[in-house]
């Protein structure tokens, strides 16, 4: 695990080596590429943040007027990017992805499970479909899911969140399944300038010693307080793959993932007195690191989540006193 932050490396006998020029490739990220490709079963690459690498996917692997279909209820920010990109003709069409992609796809972005909704993609109509199949499992990380062994062609994580950990390196990753898929968005990364830094991607090496103990600590304990959440009377709903979600249990193995969103019971400002009234858990954006936060999420989605919906991160506190903390804001 070195940390090297040069940005050229001396040609061999006049000829560039592996590593030469920063923007294409550094020791670092490669080492750290390697682990998650590992993990992941595909080749990786790192980029400056999980929607730098977003961005990568349609722009290298789609023409303009293509079509992604998008898992409803993902990430928000997703759908963002791709309106963005509308101006250079990409088209995204939203989809259940519970049930089957539209057949006019010609790439299917599935998230597991999604963020905020947390729902389970069905992966076997997904990957049914003749269009290429990208799961965003930043919620799940590899140590919870890996889609290429169910047959996803790209898997894409905000290393941001679990890889790194923290809340303290903005990072992207992607795992292709084919060399093809690789070698072009290796490609595009350097003619981009995308490529994560050589000190984000340490952060991740970092974080990934860690990763297994975290995400299922944080696991155990998110299906505890998602149980706990269920049977309180200030709380209408609760959306945790761990309660029930048959897709899920199928699919992941070892826990349910640390990120969850419950409905607290009247409008936006009981949502919003619950989020400023909790001591532990941190009232801020982002998920997937050591301590927990949480969140309304209609500051962000407006219309598109209930105005009384929370999304709470769980860290690696202690269970009790984190439950003595939502207690004590949904009083
Ligand atoms: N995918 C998911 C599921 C996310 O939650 C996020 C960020 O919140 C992203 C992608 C984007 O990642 P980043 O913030 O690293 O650009």
């Amino acid at each position: 695990m070195s940390l090297d932050r040069s940005t050229i490396w001396p040609y061999q006998g006049g000829k560039p080596g592996d590593f030469y020029y920063s923007r294409y490739d550094h020791p670092t990220g490669a080492e750290a590429e390697a682990a998650l490709g590992e993990l992941d079963g595909g080749g990786a690459l790192l980029f400056a943040s999980g929607t730098a690498a977003a961005a990568a996917v349609v722009l290298a692997l789609l023409e303009p007027g293509q079509t992604v279909a998008l898992a409803e209820g993902c990430y928000y920010g997703t759908s963002i990017l791709f309106r963005e990109l509308g101006r250079w003709g990409l088209r995204f069409i939203e989809f259940d992805q519970t049930e089957a992609p539209p057949p006019e796809a010609d790439l299917v972005w599935l998230e597991a499970p999604s963020n905020p909704y947390l729902s389970f993609p069905d992966m076997e109509a997904a990957v049914a479909h003749q269009a290429p199949v990208l799961v965003d499992a930043t919620a799940s990380t590899p140590v919870l899911f890996r889609p290429l062994e169910h047959g996803a062609d790209l898997v894409l994580h905000s290393a941001t969140k679990y890889l790194t950990g923290h809340h303290d390196a903005l990072l992207g990753a992607l795992v292709c399944r084919s060399d093809d898929d690789h070698t072009r968005l290796r490609e595009f990364r350097g003619r981009t300038g995308s490529i994560a830094a050589p000190d984000t991607a340490w952060l991740m090496l970092r974080g990934l010693k860690t990763l297994e103990v975290r995400v299922l600590h944080q696991s155990e304990s998110a299906l505890e307080l998602a149980r706990r959440l269920s049977e309180h009377p200030r709380v209408e709903r609760v959306r945790y793959p761990g309660l029930g979600d048959a897709r899920a249990e199928r699919y992941m193995s070892g826990g349910f993932g640390g990120l969850m969103s419950f409905d607290v019971s009247g409008r936006e400002e009981a949502a919003r007195s619950v989020e400023t009234s909790t001591r532990l858990i941190t009232n801020a954006t982002s998920l997937g690191g050591v301590d927990s936060l949480l969140e309304a999420r209609q500051r962000w989605e407006g219309d598109r989540v209930p105005e009384n919906l929370i999304r709470l991160s769980v860290g690696l506190e202690d269970v009790d006193e984190l439950w003595r903390d939502l207690e004590q804001a949904l009083r």
